[in-house]
């Protein structure tokens, strides 16, 4: 049998040490919200690999759909010869995104890609060049997402200079007392400062951050942006990578901002683990690029787009929107049980629908962030069998990310299994 130690091993003497491993396992195979390894130890998956198993591992409607496009074809390059699918899975992303007006819609593979290109088109659209992001913003690997990512430590480190006229304002953060008007402020200080507004082609931020540590940003905030962006010819731009398909208990979170964003990215979780990212936006906007502007040799996938399409299907008729609110209220309830259990440890319980974190403090000061007590958690918790992820500008956020076909049964396993890990973490 192979053992998760050898594979670890050939790993590090194969593989560059830049390339991450959050643990030491190896998948042999997965089903719903629960993972194997290739010693045969089971996992609960509360990670779902970063937000992108919203439909659970191997769901049989996805294998179904992928099998079926497998064996019509898997490549043309949508750009050279063109399939119906591809067409009709715009026409309902179209569909679901917010805003009474002519939307148009194009694929990727990555979310940084998607990013990338929202980028460019409203570029082309406003003609402007200087773009606005947050702190503890993250979007993406690629030169022009490190350069929007509001973080240096671990993705910027040694890899600059990035694309110039990319400003940072200040991401709202009621907990850490970043309140909506300094946020406002930061944006009007790079006025100030850096560049005029009429030359800012897109202000882009995540309705919740994901990378960050899971800050929502209010409504009021949208609000507050949407105006601005109308008073100077910004282009608003949500990144919905992380939190879009369902994870916040609507189809995307900008919805509940009552706040329509000029252009929409989405990956991760659409098309159930194979890659494929949107950029949904208005007509005028994705449609300044000149032609041959966009696009890319495997932008848009058949087998990728069959598995998206399954997954619009494994929504509706599995009614995952409202599975998403209920889990959200079941984590909720019983982190915030464990709060008050661990007042000294637990800052806050906080997101919205299935995206939930918990944050950690030492002296029950949430000014103190207790990034050690977070790893050891983790780590425990990967003791007794379950998967968390950890994130944050501080790095002491635990975040939940189960898939929503998970039950009640399971996610109660998971969440005493939390409960433990945190106690033997506390104690260690
Ligand atoms: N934007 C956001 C909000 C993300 O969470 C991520 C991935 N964590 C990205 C962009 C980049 O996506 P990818 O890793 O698919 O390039």
């Amino acid at each position: 049998m192979k053992t998760n130690t050898d594979l670890m091993a050939r790993r590090r003497a194969a593989l560059p040490s830049g390339l991450g491993q959050g643990f030491e396992i190896f998948v042999d195979r997965a089903q719903g919200a629960e993972v194997w390894d290739v010693e045969g130890r089971r996992y609960i998956d509360f990670a779902g690999g970063i937000a992108v198993m919203n439909t659970g591992h191997s769901h049989p409607v996805l294998q179904a759909a992928m099998q079926q496009q497998l064996q019509r074809f898997t490549h043309t390059c949508f750009q050279v010869l063109a399939y119906e699918s591809y067409v009709e899975l715009a026409e309902k992303l179209i569909q679901k995104a917010p805003g009474h007006f002519d939307k148009k819609c194009f694929f990727m593979s990555t979310g940084a890609e998607a990013v990338e290109n929202a980028v460019k088109v409203a570029r082309a659209f406003t003609k402007r060049s200087a773009l606005i992001a947050f702190g503890g913003g993250f979007h993406g690997r690629t030169l022009m997402g490190m350069a929007l990512t509001g973080k240096v430590v671990p993705y910027k480190v040694g890899f600059g200079p990035f694309p110039s006229e990319v400003y940072h304002a200040r991401y709202p953060n009621a907990l850490h007392g970043v309140s909506v008007q300094d946020a406002l402020d930061s944006i009007e200080a790079i006025f100030k400062n850096d560049v005029e507004p009429s030359r800012v082609a897109a202000i882009i931020l995540e309705p919740v951050q994901g990378e960050g540590g899971f800050y929502v940003a209010p409504p009021e905030f949208a609000r507050a942006l949407r105006a601005l962006c109308d008073a100077h010819g910004i282009v608003l731009i949500a990144d919905e990578v992380q939190t879009g398909a369902g994870r916040t208990g609507t189809w995307l979170a900008c919805e509940q901002w009552g706040v329509v964003p000029d252009v929409i990215t989405m990956a991760k979780s659409m098309a159930g683990g194979m890659p494929l990212s949107a950029i949904i936006g208005r007509a005028e906007i994705m449609d300044a690029p000149s032609v041959g502007g966009l696009g890319g040799t495997y932008a848009g996938n058949p087998v990728a787009v069959a598995s998206a399409l399954a997954v619009l299907d494994v929504f509706e008729k599995e009614n995952l929107l409202a599975r998403s609110n209920a889990i959200g209220q079941r984590l909720r309830d019983r982190l915030l049980r464990l709060q008050q259990q661990f007042p000294k440890h637990i800052a806050e319980v906080r997101g919205p629908g299935a995206m939930v974190a918990l944050e950690l403090c030492q002296n029950g000061d949430p000014h103190q962030p207790d990034a050690g007590l977070t790893k050891r958690l983790a780590s425990e918790a990967q003791k007794r069998g379950l998967i968390i992820l950890t994130c944050g500008v501080y790095a002491n956020v635990v975040r939940i990310l189960v898939p929503l076909v998970a039950s009640d049964a399971l996610l109660d396993e998971g969440l005493d299994l939390l409960a433990q890990s945190l106690q033997a973490a506390i104690s260690a």
